[in-house]
């Protein structure tokens, strides 16, 4: 008989979103009149930009002759894009990153999993807690890790607990790690990252050999001048860090999807004969062979966002976000609960009130304001005692889940 992946079974049955649907679900049959107002999952709300909407029907037309058919396209994607990234989102910021080393592809859910595949198994591996789940979930699926325990913590990864205490960055680690992740600005808790705490890390992997993952999905919604975008602000950082991107949060592409990983010239790992090898060929290699491109619509439509319009109506749609999430911060604030996140990032991270763990905060405000968030204890054991709430949304939607937040 066919065997199955025995590393899936490891996975926690109970997945958050699944348990917050059943709730929502469960409310809503109960008390039909009460309209419920979603404020937990991280999908963006407002319409795609007109200049990308524009590129994409012209891109679409041009299929449509013979001149400008495109059939399949390289799979690191199109120069032209390439260099469009290269140019504004890290030279201009003067990041020696080349349009070489960025691989466009359909996501960064997929690129932050597929990366797995061109790392060793013996790899010791540190996330921080709470933590985007898909870091964990894919290391279980590769058989990287042991069992999980009834925390929820799997055997063989090492947590690094993001507290208010410190400022919701990660320690460094305590035992030898060499693949870190981080995610800043950070999904769930909204921290991020000054230039020394990331050069500290750098410094770490640079002294260890490890390897940084760098997750800048939500980059685009830094607002402090100050503030590094990219790991490769950070002095060293092209010898040891992958930075993964994505024009989901920042351009409304949720549904569009494209994204790109970087991944720098000369970054080695070692092979188990002892050779450094160049991570940029095996990540080519594993392109080439697994993955065939993004829609050469979907790519026209992302080099729109670095158009002079383009770039003005991303703008627009970062800022409408972070007004959103300036108001729940102000507003919860008002309502006495402790606040943090939402300033360079879509997400606010809310202190529980007392008495109340994640979930019973959860259900104490969908069934007393209809407003659903995410219980903090669903992104890591150190979740526990939160709750986040998205910006995304509409104005109307977050206007009216403050008012009956405020209302309580
Ligand atoms: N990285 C983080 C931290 C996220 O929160 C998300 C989506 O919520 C993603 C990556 C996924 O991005 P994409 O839509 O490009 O797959």
């Amino acid at each position: 008989m066919v065997q199955v992946n025995d590393s899936y079974l490891k996975l926690k049955a109970g997945y958050l979103f699944p348990e917050i649907a059943r709730r929502v679900k469960a409310f809503s049959e109960a008390h039909p009149e009460a309209p419920v107002i979603r404020l937990g999952i991280g999908d963006v709300t407002e319409p795609l930009p007109a200049a990308c909407r524009e590129a994409m029907k012209q891109a679409i037309e041009a299929m449509g002759t013979r001149e400008g058919f495109h059939g399949y396209g390289p799979e690191q994607g199109y120069a032209w894009l390439r260099e469009a990234i290269a140019r504004h989102d890290f030279q201009s910021r003067g990041c020696e990153v080349s349009a070489e080393e960025i691989f466009i592809s359909d996501g960064s859910k997929c690129d932050s999993s597929n990366i797995l595949d061109i790392l060793g198994a013996g790899n010791r591996i540190a996330v921080t807690d709470p933590v985007y789940p898909v870091y964990v979930d894919s290391n279980v699926m590769a058989g990287r890790t042991g069992e999980s325990d009834d925390g929820g913590r799997y055997g063989g990864l090492t947590y690094l607990p993001i507290t208010a205490a410190n400022g919701f960055v990660a320690p460094l680690p305590e035992q030898p790690v060499d693949l870190i992740y981080l995610c800043f600005p950070n999904n769930p808790t909204g921290a991020v990252a000054t230039r020394d705490q990331l050069q500290q890390w750098v410094d770490y992997a640079l002294a260890h050999d490890a390897l940084i993952l760098f997750d800048a999905a939500y980059e685009a919604f830094i607002t402090d001048p100050e503030l590094p975008h990219s790991i490769y602000e950070i002095e060293g950082a092209r010898r040891c860090a992958i930075e993964f991107r994505s024009f989901s949060k920042n351009a409304g592409f949720t549904g569009t999807r494209c994204a790109l990983t970087v991944v720098p010239r000369g970054l080695t790992g070692t092979s188990a004969s002892g050779e450094a090898v160049e991570l940029w060929g095996l990540w080519n290699r594993r392109q080439s062979t697994k993955f065939n491109g993004v829609s050469y619509i979907v790519q026209r439509g992302a080099e729109a966002v670095y158009s002079p319009e383009g770039q003005e109506q991303v703008r627009a749609l970062v800022g409408f976000y972070m007004e959103n999430a300036a108001i729940i911060r102000r507003e919860l604030a008002a309502a006495g609960l402790q606040v943090y996140g939402g300033e360079q990032a879509p997400y606010v991270w809310i202190k529980t009130p007392d008495g109340l763990d994640s979930w019973g905060f959860f259900d104490h405000l969908l069934g007393k304001a209809h407003v659903v968030g995410t219980p903090g204890s669903g992104f890591g054991a150190a979740g526990e005692g939160y709750v986040r709430l998205s910006a995304f949304n509409s104005r109307a939607n977050v206007d009216e889940a403050m008012r009956r937040i405020r209302a309580l």
